[in-house]
């Protein structure tokens, strides 16, 4: 095993057999999971339920696999095809998981409570509000849409987070279709009503203007041939290049290929209004506003934090933050028993300029006041397990080995020896944290952490204290803890229509075009949570390949 006994961290592993056995009349923790999303349901997958007494609240009874809700907004995947029951994907635990259909709309920290609303209505008194307690609760309830106080989104612009809101996209779009028909229409309110608008030029924005893109060509324009000529998408992006959290070749590829496609791509404009009509947005560089005329909008400009959430962080001093604050084991930050994972929290990673004393202390094992190489390799990869950031920073200074780092602060004079005084040693790391980075919003990061926080509450009883416990580097001597929370990125797809997509792969590999698209399809059948709902889509892509899109409404 990776155990490393006298290092700075400790297995929890290592110490299994050591731990005292359960005892078997204690009655069962109670573990509260808040939303059933990629975070929740991932925990629920992997928790060893048989341990815990488990409650789970969501408003809505199943599971949704956003990645593929752009494709509903065509008709390319069916609603009931991307959505998994929640009841049966824990039909195999059903007697330690207890489903409520509710939302909950205060979480109170201090009493271990929470509170929750019926999504189905009262009971005969008229009450849907219950109180639910929790010795653990698990906070996984996502993220909300953001409009900036943008005037007028909330009233026109349709969204795209929900499976509700993808099939009144489709209803919409059909309906433009339909009413540019009518023959009273004229050709200006054709033009309008047909421009299709999508703000913001991230993956979901640009993977939605692209399935329309396909709709079009492949399926519309062949049933509405009369009015295609007046048929115009537009993304609008107030940075300089779509898609840029991906590599530059992917965003410009995208932008190429949309070039083609005939979608326009308006860059460095900022929407600061939109009415029934018209949307106005603001040139950055330039300052001035211009209105266009749009028969449908979509905004998809960002992710905000739910009243649920903020009330909570409010709570418990955490103010003017996105997101709730965790430490590196996904527990929330100044709160005990809380656990957040998902898009509505954050990892607060740790400085290692803030211990860096204690980390030279420890690494220090002969007491001589300076360390060797030795001393530093011994420790070094706890160091890397505790402060990640370090191992980034090396890679993005090309650097292979921690010496390079040691002689950049200890100059050449004494290059030789390489020991490093406490000084030196802070001078080598003093850059390191600058490296800290936060992981995306993304279901990939949402799902391993929640896999990762059900392994550290399966083995709570061996660890006897937290999942987390408290590292030996910052107090007790002799506990057991785990390893802390990584992210592992295993790449990303931007679908770009017309069977073409890009992906940035592991290992900094970027690949696009058709075989890109292939590999869009084989992953995700293959990362669909059960086998009905895979049948499902691939039936509905084998569809839809030999029959085109549904149009009806
Ligand atoms: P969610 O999955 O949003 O789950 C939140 C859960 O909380 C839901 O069950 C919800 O019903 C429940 N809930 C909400 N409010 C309450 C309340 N008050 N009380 C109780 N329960 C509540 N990521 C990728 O990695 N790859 C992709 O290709 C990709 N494509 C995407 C496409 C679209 C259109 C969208 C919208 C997102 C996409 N994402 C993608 C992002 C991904 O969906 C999110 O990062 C992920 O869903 C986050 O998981 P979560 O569990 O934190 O939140
Ligand atoms: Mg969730
Ligand atoms: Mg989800
Ligand atoms: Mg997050
Ligand atoms: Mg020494």
């Amino acid at each position: 095993t990776a155990a490393s006994g006298g290092g700075l961290v400790a297995y929890a592993d290592s110490a299994a057999e050591s731990a005292p056995e359960p005892s078997q009349n204690a009655p069962k923790k109670k573990v509260l999971v808040l939303g059933t999303g990629w975070a929740g349901t991932s925990f629920l997958k992997n928790l060893d339920c048989s341990q815990y007494e488990v409650k789970v609240i969501s408003p809505r009874n199943y599971f949704a696999f956003t990645p593929l809700l752009p494709s509903v907004t065509c008709g390319t995947v069916e609603p009931r095809s991307i959505i998994e029951p929640i009841r049966r994907m824990f039909e195999k635990k059903s007697k330690d998981v207890t489903f409520y259909e509710a939302e909950c709309f205060k979480i109170d920290a201090s009493k271990k409570t929470v509170h929750c609303r019926s999504a189905v209505g009262t009971n005969l008194d008229g009450n849907g509000d219950f109180l639910l307690d929790y010795d653990y609760l698990v906070v996984a309830l996502g993220a909300t849409v953001n409009t900036f106080n943008t005037p007028g989104v909330l009233e026109h612009c349709h969204f795209l987070k929900e499976v509700e809101d993808a099939q009144k996209i489709r209803r919409s779009v059909i309906d433009c279709f339909e009413k540019a028909s009518l023959p009273n229409i004229s050709e200006e309110e054709k033009r309008k009503t047909l421009h299709f608008v999508v703000i913001g030029g991230g993956p979901t924005g640009v993977e939605f203007a692209a399935e329309l893109h396909d709709f079009l060509v492949e399926d519309l324009v062949k049933l509405y041939p009369a009015i295609q000529e007046f048929v115009k998408i537009t993304i609008i992006q107030s940075g300089e290049h779509i898609l840029n959290m991906f590599d530059e070749r992917i965003a410009a590829f995208a932008e190429e290929k949309f070039q083609r496609d005939g979608i326009e791509v308006a860059t460095g404009f900022r929407v600061v209004r939109v009415s029934d009509d018209l949307i106005t947005m603001k040139s950055k560089s330039v300052g001035e506003e211009v209105s266009v005329p749009y028969g449908l909008a979509v905004w998809s400009a960002g992710i905000g934090t739910r009243p649920v959430i903020m009330d909570f962080m409010q709570q418990i001093g955490q103010t003017n933050r996105r997101a709730l604050a965790t430490n590196e084991w996904l527990r929330v930050r100044e709160c005990e028993s809380v656990y957040a994972i998902g898009d509505c929290a954050t990892v607060s990673q740790r400085k290692i300029m803030d211990d860096i004393s204690m980390v030279f202390k420890m690494a220090d094992k002969d007491n001589s006041g300076t360390l060797t190489l030795k001393e530093i390799y011994d420790v070094l990869e706890d160091i890397c397990l505790r402060y990640p950031q370090v191992e980034l920073y090396m890679k993005s200074m090309h650097m292979l080995d921690i010496a390079d780092l040691i002689k950049g602060a200890i100059g050449d004079a004494h290059k030789e020896s390489m020991v490093v005084n406490i000084e030196e040693f802070k001078k080598a790391l003093s850059h390191v944290d600058s490296q800290v980075k936060s992981a995306p919003a993304t279901a990939q990061v949402a799902s391993q952490q929640g896999n990762y926080l059900a392994e550290c509450f399966n083995k709570m009883d061996k660890c006897k204290e937290q999942p987390e416990g408290p590292l030996r580097m910052t107090g007790g001597s002799g506990r057991h803890f785990f390893r802390p929370f990584r992210y592992k990125h295993l790449g990303q797809f931007a679908p770009l229509g017309g069977e073409q997509a890009a992906a940035e792969l592991p290992g900094d590999w970027v690949s696009m075009g058709h075989s890109t698209q292939w590999l869009w399809y084989s992953v995700y059948a293959s990362k669909q949570v059960s086998w009905r709902t895979r049948v499902l889509v691939v039936s509905d892509w084998t569809r839809r390949f030999v029959f085109g899109r549904d149009s009806s409404r």
